[in-house]
């Protein structure tokens, strides 16, 4: 049986919903419950693939290829699972559906209307995604009172009345603002929140308040008193340092027993938060690493840029809480290292060099410079997609004397394209019709023996024993494993990309000393390269995958606890 949490939100956007959900779902895990979470997107995009500008900033990517907003990431984080792309809901998915169903004849002659139709839907998909979980987490995204949520708040009375209220409760996430001319903290915008709420004959049975500060009991009372809720059932949510400390401050106020109560449930475990309250401590003090992201993403301003590699960001983050280490990322302009050669220097001043994904040609040359003073110098550098394409540049042009080689993404006529599109990968994407001519979702590589990589993967290779057999067993998917080679030590990271390194001149990198240390073997033979290291150098690895896909805080990515490490010395 499952029970059902919706999580709506008042007064404002981005008051940290996602993460608050993501938190509670955590809750509930601990006390020993399987837990999932949907996110609801009411938009009519089909997926974030064309929300953002998909060439610009960071697209969470799922195992199964899916491109979805960030709060997919969030839940995974946090709840250290996998969530396929299924779980994430738009308005453009549930209609195209619904008129595609009609167009099929589905529907039997019946006339097709917002109601029944657009809200059964909506349930249909979210019972698919719930199915064989203890709870399922609705995050409904936008604030209420936006017209577009209506269909998705009328479903979820409906889902009530199917499964009755004592299988589902509703929580709502609203903003205090103090304004600062009064210095006071305002409840009357919570009180219009939950007045929207009940129109929609929903009465929330949580109100999580988000603020600058702790509620007092002045505010508590005047909430509770307008929502006609137990008090104990509104929930203080004051700012804080790290949003790894949200589990550990709603438990406080007792919420997972709270909720468990409200469903008539008993803990089945007891939940211990040692060593996640140990690593959130550590993630505000700890040594201090400077590290250097060298990214094209600067002149769009500082806050775009944070939130382009957000996943990178936290997946530093969680190598360096296991480390006791406190990471600070120095975000470069790579234009800025094009000609600049006392800037290029600079970088001595840094622990360690990352070069997240990216596309285009902008900054590229900064990039492969600064890649080249890092293999140059031994400074620790981690390539990430991109990243590991210009290494593969940079080593091809510098040791290996190609002149001006270079990937084709860049320059179309190089005489080297060391980076290039596969012409049989075309041909395998169109059958596959996974979207365009991005190579999407999680692929299996097999790793080389003694090499570094191998080494930090150690445990995870175990752990992705059971990712691989569910892709085996699922006939739609099972083309990301390719062709397995008995006893290789394989794992499987997700992708987002289109070029690859070209199988033609390997022989040469190898011979200059370049470790390729993992690949994946495609169905028709073709050999994709996925990790590359240089056995000399203090650390310099780099991979054609987004490690940063798969870190959470108490399993941090194995490449990046590497790099933090190796920062640290
Ligand atoms: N632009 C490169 C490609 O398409 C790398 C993409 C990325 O870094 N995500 O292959």
């Amino acid at each position: 049986m499952v029970r059902y949490i919706v999580v709506a939100g008042g007064v404002i956007s981005g008051v940290g919903k996602g993460v608050t959900t993501a938190s509670i779902g955590k809750i509930l895990q601990k006390y020993g419950y399987r837990v999932t979470s949907v996110k609801i997107d009411p938009y009519i995009n089909y997926d974030a693939g064309t929300l953002r500008p998909t060439e610009h900033g960071e697209v969470w990517v799922t195992d199964d290829g899916g491109e979805i907003d960030q709060d997919l990431g969030n839940y995974e984080r946090f709840l250290g699972m996998d969530i396929p792309k299924r779980n994430n809901l738009t308005t453009g998915q549930v209609y195209g559906k619904v008129i595609e169903n009609e167009r099929k004849g589905k529907y039997l002659g019946e006339t097709v209307q917002f109601i029944p139709h657009i809200p059964d839907e909506i349930k249909k998909r979210i019972n698919d995604s719930a199915k064989g979980y203890d709870f399922c987490l609705i995050e409904i995204g936008g604030t209420i009172g936006d017209y577009e949520n209506i269909p998705y708040l009328f479903a979820m009375k409906s889902l009530e009345r199917e499964i009755g209220k004592e299988n589902i409760i509703y929580v709502l996430i609203t903003y205090l603002p103090v304004p600062s001319h009064i210095e006071e903290m305002k409840t009357k915008p919570t009180q219009q929140a939950i007045r929207l709420l009940t129109e929609h004959g929903i009465v929330p049975d949580f109100i999580v308040c988000r603020a600058k500060n702790s509620l007092d009991k002045v505010r508590k009372k005047k909430i509770e008193t307008y929502a006609n809720i137990k008090s104990e059932h509104v929930i203080s949510e004051p700012d804080i340092d790290t949003i790894y400390r949200i589990p550990l401050d709603l438990e406080k106020e007792k919420m997972g027993l709270k909720i468990l109560k409200e469903f008539g449930l008993e803990p089945r475990a007891k939940p211990d938060w040692k060593k996640w309250k140990k690593l959130v401590d550590s993630i505000s003090t700890g040594k201090n690493i400077k590290v250097a992201m060298v990214g094209k993403y600067v002149d769009i301003g500082d806050f775009t840029l944070a939130d382009s590699y957000v996943s990178v960001n936290q997946a530093l983050k969680h190598a360096a809480a296991n480390l006791g280490a406190k990471i600070e990322i120095v975000w470069i302009d790579a234009k800025k290292l094009e000609k600049d050669d006392s800037a290029l220097k600079e970088l001595k001043n840094y622990n360690g060099l990352i070069i997240p994904g990216g596309f285009g040609s902008s900054g590229v040359e900064g990039k492969i410079r600064a890649i080249g003073f890092a293999r140059e110098n031994d400074i620790p550098f981690l390539g990430l997609c991109y990243g590991m394409q210009l290494a593969v540049v940079e080593f091809a042009r510098n040791v290996c004397g190609m002149n001006n080689a270079n990937t084709t993404e860049v320059d179309g006529k190089t005489k080297y394209p060391v980076i290039d599109i596969l012409p049989t990968q075309k041909k395998l994407m169109a059958e596959n019709r996974y979207g365009g001519t991005m190579r999407l979702g999680a692929y299996a590589a097999m790793l080389k023996d003694d090499s570094k990589v191998l080494t930090l993967y150690k445990e995870r290779i175990e752990e992705d024993k059971k990712r691989i057999a569910r892709f085996k067993n699922n006939k739609d998917e099972s083309f990301r494993l390719g062709l397995l080679e008995k006893g290789k030590k394989t794992v499987l990271e997700r992708h987002r990309h289109r070029y690859e390194v070209n199988p033609k001149y390997i022989w040469k990198f190898e011979e200059k000393g370049l470790v390729f240390s993992g690949f994946h073997v495609r169905k028709d033979k073709a050999r994709l390269m996925e990790f590359i290291e240089l056995p000399e150098h203090r650390y310099f690895l780099a991979t054609q995958a987004h490690p940063e896909f798969k870190s959470s805080l108490t399993n941090p990515a194995p490449l990046f606890y590497g790099f933090v490490k190796a920062c640290i010395k």
